[in-house]
């Protein structure tokens, strides 16, 4: 039985030939197909600077150190999301803390993050930077967190993963309208891919600026940025201990064409996400409350189980869902049940929220091929596992 993955890519002919093109020209890297895809997605974001580098995680990293994150400093993050999204703060030598999520959204709750900052002004422990994750695409109360930014003093950085092609308030996301940097991942599961590759934007200057030299070894060519006069034409100056983050122009080539389709992917995925909300209706399942005004990219489709009306666990649903070949999955573990982070101090039951959702979420198959059919047969196994 061939099983069906919660997520996938989607290749065409275009994007082949896109890939072959860059194959055959001149610059496999460092080539003019970058800069391409940089102009592409920042138009799309309505953002004055886009950053390529080769994933997400590099993303987050060098969005950190563009904002000064540093040894001892303070970094927190929602408890329900992949580990980049804390472990970048932990690159930069940064202290890790979890906001609890919202019940409702399941995102980082405003409220929550409002009470923990009272508190830690209490005892001088407010954070530097805020990393809000817009889960399964859709956008965190941005304008809450911005507004508590402004009185505490915090920057923003939004981990938009899983939101590229979504809207927050009528606006793309992206934009930073509300954050001094948001990112994306381009991971083959995510909305659009390059296979590996992310991206950071931006709408200030000096962010671009120090992420563009952190993505490749803190080198630069510009007189401008050098230290002393340049000694020839061959001179660059290594002015700041950067990484070699940098994405090719195979990779870009594959982002940039699958650009053209991006609106046409998201659209695929409200339409099964509409789907799937009337038809899992009157099962004991609730999805995730999507706020009005927002447009969801719809990364994925997490519905919670209502344990208290099924006689089975939430493993031996997911169990027997996988048994039948259904790639059902789990986003995600709270990031301080992981060993790493218990090690750090960190134990199981830190955020309540985070707990109840853990034990009750699974994430249902959704990606743009996607079939009716296969869909159906999605429905079908999750409704006999539930009433059975
Ligand atoms: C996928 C993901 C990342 C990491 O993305 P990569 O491009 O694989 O490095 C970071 N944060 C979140 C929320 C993700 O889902």
């Amino acid at each position: 039985m061939s099983s069906i993955p919660y997520g996938r890519q989607d290749i065409n002919q275009d994007d082949i030939d896109s890939v072959i093109a860059v194959l055959q020209s001149d610059f496999l890297t460092q080539g003019p197909v970058v800069i391409q895809f940089e102009k592409s997605v920042a138009n799309y974001c309505s953002a004055q600077y886009a950053v390529a580098v080769n994933s997400a995680t590099s993303a987050l990293h060098i969005a950190c150190l563009a904002l000064g994150v540093g040894n001892g400093d303070i970094v927190w993050t929602t408890p329900i999301t992949f580990v980049a999204s804390a472990n970048c703060a932990l690159y930069c030598g940064a202290v890790i803390d979890f906001v609890d999520i919202d019940p409702f959204t399941c995102n980082m709750s405003v409220g929550n993050l409002a009470e923990k900052l009272i508190a830690a002004e209490k005892v001088g422990k407010l954070p530097k930077v805020v990393i809000p994750v817009h889960l399964g695409g859709q956008p965190c109360d941005m304008e809450g967190i911005f507004e508590l930014s402004q009185q505490y003093g915090f920057k923003i950085i939004e981990d938009a993963s899983h939101a590229i092609g979504g809207k927050y308030n009528q606006e793309p996301i992206g934009n930073c309208r509300y954050s001094n940097i948001t990112v994306f991942s381009f991971h083959p599961v995510k909305i659009i891919t390059t296979a590996e590759g992310g991206m950071a934007m931006t709408n200030d200057t000096h962010l671009a600026k120090r992420m563009r030299l952190l993505r490749s070894h803190g080198i630069t060519r510009d007189d401008q940025e050098m230290t002393h006069q340049s000694e020839g034409p061959w001179y660059y100056q290594q002015i700041a201990l950067g990484y070699n983050y940098r994405m090719t122009d195979l990779h870009a080539a594959l982002g940039l064409s699958q650009m053209s389709r991006l609106n046409e992917f998201v659209a695929k995925r409200q339409e099964f996400v509409k789907r799937y909300d009337q038809l899992l209706a009157s099962l004991p399942v609730r999805s995730l409350l999507q706020i009005e005004g927002c447009y969801s990219g719809f990364h994925l489709y997490v519905v919670r189980l209502k344990l208290s009306e099924i006689n089975k666990t939430q493993r031996q649903i997911f169990e027997e869902l996988r048994r039948v070949g259904i790639g059902v999955n789990l986003h995600y573990i709270p990031v301080y049940h992981q060993p790493y982070y218990e090690n750090l101090g960190f134990k199981r039951g830190y955020c309540f929220e985070a707990e109840q959702y853990y034990a009750e979420a699974i994430s249902l198959p959704l990606f743009p091929s996607l079939t009716i059919h296969q869909q159906d047969i999605v429905i079908a196994a999750l409704k006999q596992a539930l009433l059975k």
